[in-house]
This record gives C-alpha cells, structure tokens and sequence, in this order.
C-alpha cells in the first residue's frame, strides 16, 4: 500500500542497527537511499544490499556534528541525487555516566551528535525542502527524552532537545507543506542496547506492558509510515515506539 517510488531518503547512521532497518525498509517500499555515517566501509555494505532491491543507494562518510562536513556533503548529495524527499536524522550516541562524574567531554559529544547533528542536517536540505513545497523530516528521539533517565543527563537531554527542535521546524515550515515529526523509541534491540547488563534488561522488560524489547522494525515500521502519504495530516508530534513503557 505505501510505495514510495520516485522518492530519495536520506538517513543519517544509516549503516547499523536502527538506521539501517529504516534504510531497508524505505528501499524496499521503493525509495532511493543516502546513507551518511562515519562509518563508510559498512554503510557501503549497505549499499549493495539496497542496489539488489533493484533502488538507487549511496553511501557518504560524514561526521553530523561537523557543519562543514554536513554542507560540504549536502551539496554532493542534491547534485548525485537532484532532491531528497525524507529525511531521516537517526545518527546517536550515548556516554553515560552519572551527572557527578560526567565529563564536558561526554556532554558536548553527545550534545554535539544527537541534538547539534539534528540541526546541522535538517538545516542544511531546508531550502531545498522549502522548494520542493513538500517533504518528511523524521527526527529520532527516545523515550528518555520524554521521561529522563539516571546516568543519562547528556542522552536525555539531547532527546528532549530534539522533541522542541521538531515542533519547533514543524511550525516554521507546515504552510510549506512539509512535515517534521520525531520518533521516541523505548528499548530497542541493538548494538547500542547491547552494552546494558542481562540483569538491567531483565528489570527494563518487566516494566514494558507488551514484556518484550523492541526490534529495529518496530521503528522502521513507524519510520515507513511518517515518510508516506499516511501521514500527511501529522506534524510535530512524538510517536513513542515502546511496548507501552511510558504509560507505567
Ligand atoms: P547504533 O549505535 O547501533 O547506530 C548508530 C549509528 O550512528 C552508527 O551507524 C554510527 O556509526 C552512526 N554515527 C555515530 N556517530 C555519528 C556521527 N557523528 N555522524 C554520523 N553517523 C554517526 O544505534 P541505534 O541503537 O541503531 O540507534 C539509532 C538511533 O536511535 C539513535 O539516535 C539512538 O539514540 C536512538 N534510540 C535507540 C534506542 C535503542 O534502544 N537502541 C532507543 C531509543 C532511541
């Protein structure tokens, strides 16, 4: 039913976990796919998974919390690619420490990628956006960001800077027919979720109603729909992705 043909996406940490299922799951609904990642050997594995779907797919090597890495490449990707109708601003990392040993270093990296990234990005399609007089901005924050976490004041409150950030552009930029919504997943399986203890998992689930984590679909999924015609009447929202984690 969604068929996203003619459509090019560009996600950022498209190369692993969460931005890779999204990557894959809007080739297969037939988009075109940008991935931007430091990461440049896997995201071009990536590549050529989407290539045998039969779409167009390319790889760049760019640092989201660097501007001129992110305009520089911008600039690439309008010329490879001429437009880009969704995009994805999913790249993250954690550095988590509680707030009494948290170093400026671990805040202004987090700071820098989740939330600085987020702008940079969005920023640097906007006129082209602008222009297009259409459009999907996909913002991937967290459930943290919505509820704080212990030993996450960095993550958190990049998350919750992004949740103001997307209603902020959603209002900026709706008469031009562009929506800009955010994701909050809950706990997700991943190789970021993979350095949480068993036991802090075990203790995670069972305050998760539906009693299992998330998969990397279950926001793909969610992914899938804000970036097609679904969804046209929404914007600036969070659509928390969580087995119901939030609602306890
Ligand atoms: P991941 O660590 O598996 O993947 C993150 C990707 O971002 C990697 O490919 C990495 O190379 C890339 N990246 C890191 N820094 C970058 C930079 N400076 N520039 C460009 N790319 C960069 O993480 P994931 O679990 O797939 O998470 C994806 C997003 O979902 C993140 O924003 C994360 O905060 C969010 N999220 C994850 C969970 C979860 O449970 N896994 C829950 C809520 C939100």
């Amino acid at each position: 039913m969604i068929n996203l043909k003619d459509k090019t996406a560009l996600v950022t940490g498209g190369s692993q976990g969460i931005g890779k299922a999204i990557a894959l799951i809007l080739a297969k609904a037939g988009a075109d796919i940008v991935i931007w990642d430091v990461n440049l050997e896997k995201a071009n594995e990536i590549v050529k998974e989407i290539e045998k779907l039969g779409r167009k797919a390319s790889a760049y090597k760019v640092d989201v919390s660097n501007s001129n890495n992110v305009n520089n490449t911008a600039g690439e990707v309008l010329k490879e690619h001429q437009k880009i109708d969704i995009l994805v601003n999913n790249a993250g990392i954690t550095k988590d420490m509680l707030l009494m040993k948290l170093s400026e270093e671990s805040w202004d990296a987090v700071i820098n990628i989740n939330l600085k990234g987020t702008f940079l990005v969005t920023k640097a399609f906007l006129r082209q956006f602008l222009k297009l007089k259409s459009g999907k901005i996909i913002n991937i924050s967290s459930v943290v960001g919505l509820s704080g976490n212990a030993g996450q004041t960095n993550y958190s409150a990049s998350k919750a800077g992004i949740v103001g950030f997307t209603q902020s552009v959603a209002k900026e930029v709706g008469t031009r027919n562009i929506n800009v919504n955010a994701i909050a997943p809950g706990f997700i399986e991943t190789e970021m979720s993979d350095a949480i203890p068993e036991k802090a998992k075990d203790t995670f689930i069972e305050k998760i109603p539906l009693r299992k984590a998330g998969s990397v679909d279950d926001v793909a999924n969610t992914v899938l729909f804000l970036s097609s015609s679904l969804s046209d009447y929404i914007t600036g929202q969070v659509i928390v992705v969580d087995g119901g984690m939030l609602i306890d």
